[in-house]
């Protein structure tokens, strides 16, 4: 098997392919487009419930503020790396400019199993990345989020180090907050809702029935569960196959989505499930035939050895990263149509951003409120892509997309004159 692409060479690689169609970008304009502005990375030193101590590296890389503040996750994983964090930063300045939110990209991690780790243990280590991001972060300068394997729990650690240190109220300081905590409705759902709504669009762009489609999703979390969830409920699209880091599950009949989901959250894993008809493993999944491939995990989940062998017609990622530039490459070559993650999972930071309004405003939005500006900024989105697709003849709707992306954070550049 081919070694694992590094993320932030494919970030660099995504940037390069779109510039050649987007005028007057020189070469120093493309430097800062390909680099964060600034990485942090800390040893975060802190007390385990055992009484000793445990170091952990930590990293927040803020990649562009062009547009606003710096905005995007914190993930804790064994694999978070500096080069991890940097592409993901990047991924979330093009995101914040294809949907067209006022923010430019960030991303923070550390390097842990939490599950390895109590949740007092887990809350230590959070205020103790939160003290040392407090003069990095703020509403108005970088506003931390979930990612993966962090949720509101944490956002709301985050938030009450901030604000126990700066001696005031800031909950726009992160999003992804509890409701209590100054979170907004729909937040949770909103990544899975927007590869929900993107992969409905792509279906009728190809004047495909969404609702006779078969579907396959590789993760199982907050993203992958949320996206099969509403594909079933909204067009009854059957979601055939699942898997999440401990297998695949697979009925042909498909599967309740919400039980499947329970049995994820009673069990850990959603292996062993009952209603499945045949354990298969990941890349079998990967390379079913359905009509509609997820990938809902972590990134190179689809190579180019895997993508050679994909029977999906339409690939939505709800992920970020999923698919390397060289798989990119064999699927648009053999017509497979991808959404790509700059627009597809953009749902999650798209509702960070009304809970960020919401939070500034002191004055909170009603579900359905939050759900219907969310799908008019994602159609909204779909449909600049498709236009510059079309008007531009570009390879791919991800080259679109950072063909749209890369032109608004130049112009917010240009616009910004020279410093010193
Ligand atoms: N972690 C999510 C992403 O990758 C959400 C970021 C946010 O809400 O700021 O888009």
């Amino acid at each position: 098997m081919a070694e694992a692409a590094n993320p932030f060479s494919s970030l660099q690689e995504q940037v390069d392919d779109a510039v050649g169609y987007v005028s007057g970008i020189d070469d120093g304009v493309l430097n800062r487009l390909k680099h964060p502005e600034r990485v942090l990375e800390a040893n975060l030193t802190v007390e385990m419930d055992d009484g000793g101590l445990e170091v952990f590296k930590a990293f927040r890389s803020q990649f562009n503020g062009d547009r606003g503040p710096y905005k995007g996750g914190i993930r804790y994983h064994p694999n978070v790396s500096r080069d991890e964090v940097k592409a993901l930063s990047g991924w979330m300045v093009y995101k914040c400019a294809v949907v067209d939110i006022p923010y430019g990209g960030g991303k923070g991690g550390i390097v842990i199993d939490p599950s390895e780790y109590t949740a007092d243990e887990l809350e230590r280590i959070t205020r103790a990345f939160a003290a040392e991001l407090r003069p990095l972060i703020g509403a108005d300068r970088d506003i931390p989020a979930p990612d993966v394997n962090t949720g509101q729990r944490e956002m709301n650690w985050i938030k009450d180090s901030y604000e126990t240190l700066e001696g005031t109220t800031a909950p726009g300081v992160v999003t992804g907050k509890a409701i209590d905590s100054g979170g907004s409705a729909g937040r949770v759902e909103a990544t899975g809702r927007s590869t929900m709504l993107t992969a409905r669009e792509a279906f009728s762009y190809l004047d495909r029935d969404i609702s006779d489609a078969t579907v396959a999703v590789q993760g199982y979390g907050n993203a992958g569960s949320v996206t099969a969830q509403l594909l079933s409920e909204e067009f009854g699209a059957s979601i055939v196959a699942v898997s999440d880091s401990s297998g695949a599950i697979y009925d042909p009949d498909g599967f309740d989505a919400v039980a499947v989901e329970e049995f994820k959250h009673e069990t850990g894993s959603v292996e062993g499930y009952v209603g499945a008809v045949e354990e298969i493993t990941n890349e079998e999944l990967l390379t079913l035939d359905v009509d509609l491939l997820v990938p809902a995990a972590l990134e190179n989940a689809i190579d180019a050895d895997i993508a050679s062998d994909v029977q999906a017609d339409v690939i939505a990622e709800a992920a970020n990263g999923p698919i390397t530039p060289d798989a990119d490459d064999v699927l648009a070559e053999r017509d497979v149509m991808v959404v790509p993650d700059i627009l597809a999972n953009a749902g999650g930071v798209t509702v960070s951003y009304f809970e960020w309004v919401q939070n500034r405003q002191r004055f909170y939005w009603t579900e359905q409120r939050v759900n219907d500006e969310l799908e008019r900024v994602i159609t909204d989105a779909f449909d600049g892509l498709v236009s510059a697709y079309e008007e531009k003849d570009l390879p791919t709707l991800r080259v679109a997309a950072y063909v749209v992306a890369i032109e608004r954070v130049a112009r917010a550049f240009e616009q910004a004159g020279s410093w010193p």
